[in-house]
């Protein structure tokens, strides 16, 4: 180095700068954290604010005095919880960005191996884990104590177990697969990585929206044609009136796990599926099944998985766009105590300064998601019944303990399904 004082001045300057441009990003994802929390908790506070002691007149005919306060126990309890765990997560990410925790986890991983790849997969495997193993307590108790309390659990700890242990085999080979990818294609193309990593996910996004009925769910659960009877008679009358080929209809033994009824659409194309729970079609009569069952049929009709996909495509190729502009930045990975800057430390980093991002798209999508259930609910009233519909969904919401006086902002944040009043309304219009 030229010894000169002007350089050494010049030197300490852009020294200094440096030092400062970390501090600065690390007291950023600080703050976007505990703004994080914070905001969750104003929320939780707004929605508990909705609850009143006796019932109120908008949901007499569909809670009973018991039931809504059940309910709300239950919805408190909820709340208490999550205030925990969330609370627990934050403590733990502070934790490790104050006391250099990803430079240390980055540091073992380092001497598992010094492949580039095998190094990140290494590193994110460590977080992986360790912070399941951290939560398992936590959805253990959410299981086994307030699911249980309320009758919904159905798991057992076999299951749990061996779920959790299917888990972790499709994170790793899926999350595994799918980064190992991005950092070769990083080393490759350097900041062409984007485009490249871009077509892979979006074409695997597709093949999984195709193949998940297929592939993915019958690790977890069983998925059987409709029984003969009353109720497959009903279905095949109102499959053939809306041109949807009956044995596209399936049960699912939710049972299984949980006493929580439900039902979905999924897939594309030759590969659509509509999903009905067992739980389901135990506590609705043929008619609301039925209504339900239009409900999904008119997700198809309307080609809401297509454009989902079409739209979680294009929020991905923006996100791995952005991503390529800082991944080279090296005060990403120096943010967070790594002084050798690294592709999957920098990745953290970015995953947190981009979630305020990523949540207003979350926004966006809600709110699409929101404005679907009501057509889909249109479609329904239009080609089979909106007070079925609407009987059946009164009794899934009580059924399932719903809140069903939600605070408006915390829709607005969370709720990809209108509340059930929303909903009634609409149907009755
Ligand atoms: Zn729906």
């Amino acid at each position: 180095m030229d010894e000169s004082p002007l350089s050494v001045i010049s030197y300490t300057f852009t020294a200094l700068i440096r030092q400062t441009m970390y501090s600065v990003l690390f007291y950023i994802i600080t703050g976007i954290l505990l703004f994080d929390f914070v905001l969750e908790r104003i929320m939780d506070h707004l929605n508990n604010k909705q609850w009143t002691a006796d019932l109120p007149e908008t949901l007499k005919g569909i809670y009973d005095p018991e039931k809504y306060r059940t309910s709300q126990e239950y919805y408190r309890e909820n709340l208490k919880f999550g205030i925990l765990t969330s609370g627990f997560s934050l403590v733990l990410i502070l934790l490790m960005l104050f006391l250099g925790g990803f430079a240390l986890v980055n540091t073992w991983a380092g001497q598992l191996s010094t492949n580039t790849i095998l190094l990140a997969l290494f590193f994110f495997g460590i977080l992986g884990l360790a912070m399941d193993v951290l939560n398992t307590p936590f959805s253990l108790y959410n299981t086994f104590v307030i699911e249980e309390k309320y009758g919904f659990n159905k798991s057992t700890l076999k299951l749990f177990f061996t779920d959790k242990i299917k888990g972790w085999i499709l994170g790793a080979v899926i999350g595994g697969g799918i980064l190992a990818m991005v950092v070769w294609f990083y080393i490759i193309t350097g900041k062409w990585f984007w485009l490249l990593a871009w077509a892979v996910i979006a074409g695997f996004m597709i093949f999984m929206t195709m193949f998940y009925s297929t592939l993915i769910v019958p690790l977890f659960n069983k998925q059987t044609p409709l029984e003969d009877g009353e109720l497959k008679t009903r279905i095949r009358a109102f499959c053939n009136k809306v041109h949807f080929a009956l044995d596209n209809v399936y049960v699912i033994d939710g049972s299984k796990r949980s006493s929580k009824a439900n039902a979905y659409f999924s897939g594309l194309g030759r590969k659509k599926r509509i999903v009905l729970y067992d739980t389901l079609i135990e506590d609705l009569n043929p008619d609301e099944i039925v209504a339900v069952l239009a409900h999904e049929i008119g997700h198809y009709k309307m080609k809401h998985t297509r454009s989902g996909i079409l739209l979680s495509i294009l929020q991905m190729g923006l996100t791995l766009y952005i991503l390529s502009w800082f991944i080279k930045n090296p005060a990403l990975s120096m943010a967070l105590g790594v002084e050798e800057p690294a592709f999957h430390v920098s990745l953290v980093a970015f995953g947190i300064l981009y979630s305020p991002i990523s949540t207003i798209l979350g926004l966006i999508m809600n709110a699409w998601s929101r404005k679907n259930e009501f057509s889909a609910d249109a479609f329904a009233k239009e080609h089979f019944s909106g007070s079925h519909l609407a009987a059946g969904l009164k009794k899934l919401a009580v059924k399932n303990l719903s809140n069903l006086r939600p605070h408006p902002l915390y829709v607005f944040f969370h709720y990809s399904h209108p509340p059930l009043l929303k909903r009634l309304e609409h149907l009755e219009q």
